[in-house]
């Protein structure tokens, strides 16, 4: 499996280009803004078709040039139904924004468990709701790859304080990844990657950060 990450814009999102290295077939999970560049360098020095773009959730620096890339290539963006309006309507979900964000429409609203194709690749969905109500982390088990959104970075996890934010909801999706084998790599929206095994404090996550 091809996983490359591109940390754009004012903080640092990753957008990653991940591809099944035997079809050439490509998804961009969350275009982060000024990541344009970069990406379809990469797809062209690697010959990868860029297929669809995947949502971890919906905030401006993950969605930022959804529209651009869904403009030039006319692939499926996909993002879980309590996520889509702020990627319909940026900024409606509250979040101050600093630049300017075309909206888009998804083509393809996907649930906890659904099965997203890439090739010789499957990803699964697993609903994290806690950062965003619609967040989610995409699973490669074949793999061992975890894209683990704004929900799980290194040594730490997503905001919790913002408008559209679940601290409740948060617990039991930590718990969720905390299951996973220890093995799985884990890449995140922000900063670098690092392993569920890594992150063992994540089973006591709420009485880590329960208090902020
Ligand atoms: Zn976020
Ligand atoms: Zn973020």
């Amino acid at each position: 499996m091809i996983i490359q990450a591109f940390p754009s814009g004012p903080f640092a999102t990753n957008a990653y280009v991940i591809a099944c290295p035997q079809t050439k077939k490509a998804a961009l999970i969350d275009p982060a803004p000024e990541c344009s560049y970069a990406v379809e360098r990469f797809l062209q020095k690697n010959q990868l078709t860029l297929d669809k773009i995947l949502l971890t959730h919906s905030h401006w620096d993950h969605i930022a040039e959804t529209a651009l890339f869904k403009e030039k290539y006319a692939i499926p963006i996909y993002i879980h139904p309590l996520d889509q309006s702020n990627l319909e309507q940026p900024g409606s979900d509250g979040l101050p924004c600093w630049i300017s964000i075309q909206g888009v429409k998804p083509d393809i609203l996907f649930k906890e468990g659904d099965l997203i194709p890439l090739g010789n690749l499957q990803l699964e969905v697993i609903h994290t709701p806690g950062h965003t109500p619609g967040g989610v982390c995409f699973y490669c088990p074949k793999e061992n790859v975890l894209l683990s959104g704004d929900t799980l970075f290194q040594g730490t996890i997503g905001n919790i304080s913002f408008p559209t934010a679940r601290p409740e909801l948060m617990w039991p999706s930590l718990a969720k990844l905390a299951k996973l084998p220890p093995a799985t790599r884990v890449f995140p929206g922000h900063g670098p990657a690092t392993t569920i095994g890594a992150e063992s404090w994540l089973a006591n996550a709420r009485s880590i950060f329960g208090n902020y």
